[in-house]
């Protein structure tokens, strides 16, 4: 037999790689800020999760701050036998097989399992093979189960002051998506045996499952070998694709510029671009046009948001964005002064309403407004107007009036190779100002991109003055960065307008 647990179990679901990684090369798997985001999810709407029931006895156990698995094991088995009606984190061994069960409810003379995910979908076939195992160690301990269900945010939950766990949570029976799956168990665990007890690590290549649905955290090992740049970095392509061109060996620029089937004019421009170190592409006309289209007084603006996976304000979803900061810079006439404004909430209380009173006040009706991927903007700016209709006529004014200053980027109007294939302002900025340090994001103090922003944000409340105020400080700071480098795409595109 094979140690596994659960998480390994669903690694090598995924990819039998990942498992043999997460065993052998721990030390290469990349925690970035988006998974980190989602496992504190994961454990918050776990947590949480576990009074769904009622009381409940939870089983964790540490010793010197690590897991005690086999005190979790004996935990259970003493509450089981109590007869405790909802025990969590209940946990089995069989033969090295490992689970531990976020909530087991007695049902009889049986238990029901019932699977706890952060994510607002259900019909995920990783649940169902996660649940399928949870179910086989059960079955093997001796467990009678009788029900198998999985647990998940429900999108349509809005919370009204009162948080109700039986509102805020959808329990979906997965019992037939679990038998489907439960023959395919001692296959899989065939192949772990076989793949886990070699040190040799496993001849498995990239696939569509190193991104599916995220990117893997073991994506930068495996794919060491691949050359920079590569039909990875290619814009606007399918992951799917990519992996396609990557098994025809058609990887690098130098192989991809020759196949006949790439003919995304922006696709050719940016393997054109690298291959001949050409300078930058400028279609003056489009830029003109598009630049003709904004007028004075001119406004910039960005807003940082987050997105609690509890609701915590009245009216507001499990993962709605919740906008808290803006910076706008202006510029009244042409050749006026540039000036700036700024908002950044307290943390803790609602933001929403004092954000929406002062961007009403800080913007007039009827002006000219920029954003950079302005959907972003204008989907916050109508949410806004949603919950506060007093304001509606306003706010809807200024969402109506943005302008999208991608569009020139995007538009493929503008481009060099320091681009690469991404037209965010996050790779535009320094692709045209390679060497100014005071548009560097590098440069800033703590914050350097949104999900910092985002993450941070709400901790605020809780810190000693004196980091509370460096960190409005460095959130003020990156958010004005934003419109400051938009003021500076814009001048740039002026100037070679001419
Ligand atoms: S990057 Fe791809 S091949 Fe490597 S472990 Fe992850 S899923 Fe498997």
């Amino acid at each position: 037999m094979v140690n596994l647990s659960k998480s390994k179990y669903c690694g090598l679901w995924q990819c039998p790689k990942i498992a043999w990684m997460r065993k052998y090369k721990p030390e290469e798997l990349v925690i970035d800020e988006a998974t980190q985001a989602r496992m504190d999810a994961g454990n918050e709407v776990g947590d949480l999760a576990m009074g769904l029931f009622g009381d409940y006895v939870e089983v964790t156990a540490y010793n010197n701050d690590r897991i005690d698995l086999a005190q979790m094991i004996r935990n259970t088995k003493e509450e089981m036998a109590k007869g405790t009606p909802i025990i969590c984190e209940a946990s089995f061994d069989y033969n090295g097989l490992y689970c531990a069960v976020d909530i087991l409810k007695k049902d009889g003379d049986g238990w029901t399992i019932y699977e706890v995910k952060s994510s607002t979908k259900d019909e995920k076939p990783i649940y169902h093979a996660d649940v399928a195992y949870q179910k086989y160690v059960l079955e093997h301990c001796g467990v009678n189960v009788t029900g198998t269900y999985l647990v998940v945010l429900n999108n349509e939950y809005i919370f009204d002051g009162t948080l109700k766990l039986d509102e805020l949570f959808k329990i979906t029976d997965v019992s037939e998506e679990v038998a489907n799956e439960t023959g395919r168990i001692e296959y899989n665990l065939a192949i772990a045996e076989k793949i886990l007890n070699n040190p040799e690590e496993p001849d498995i290549d990239l696939s569509p499952s190193c991104n599916d649905p995220y990117k893997c955290a073991f994506w930068n090992y495996c794919a060491k070998d691949v050359p920079s740049p590569s039909v990875f970095d290619l814009y606007r392509l399918a992951f799917k694709k990519k992996i396609e061109y990557y098994r025809k060996g058609l990887v690098a620029y130098e192989d991809l510029i020759c196949e006949p089937k790439i003919k995304n004019e922006k696709q050719i421009r940016q393997m054109e671009y690298y291959l001949q170190d050409k300078g930058t592409y400028v279609d003056k006309e489009a830029i003109r046009e598009f630049l003709d289209t904004l007028s004075y007084p001119l406004y910039f603006l960005d807003f940082e948001t987050m997105m609690p996976v509890i609701p915590k304000y009245i009216g507001t979803k499990p993962y709605q964005q919740i906008t808290f900061q803006y910076s706008l810079h202006y510029i009244e006439e042409e050749g006026g002064e540039l000036k700036h404004k700024e908002f950044l909430a307290e943390s803790g209380p609602d933001p929403r309403r004092s954000l929406a009173e002062q961007l009403c006040k800080d913007i007039p009706m009827n002006v000219c407004v920029t954003a950079y991927n302005k959907d972003f903007e204008c989907s916050r700016i109508k949410e806004l107007a949603e919950a506060f209709p007093d304001l509606s006529e306003h706010l809807l004014n200024i969402r109506d009036n943005i302008l999208d200053l991608i569009v020139p980027f995007r538009g493929g109007y503008y481009y060099n190779k320091a681009m690469g294939g991404s037209f965010s302002i996050k790779s535009v900025l320094p692709a045209i100002f390679p060497d100014d340090p005071a548009l560097d994001y590098h440069n800033l103090e703590g914050i350097h991109n949104g999900s910092e922003a985002m993450n941070i944000f709400p901790s605020i409340e809780f810190m000693e003055p004196e980091e509370r105020e460096r960190t409005r400080r460095n959130l003020l700071k990156y958010c004005e960065l934003d419109t400051f480098a938009m003021v500076k795409v814009w001048e740039e595109l002026i100037r070679v307008s001419k």
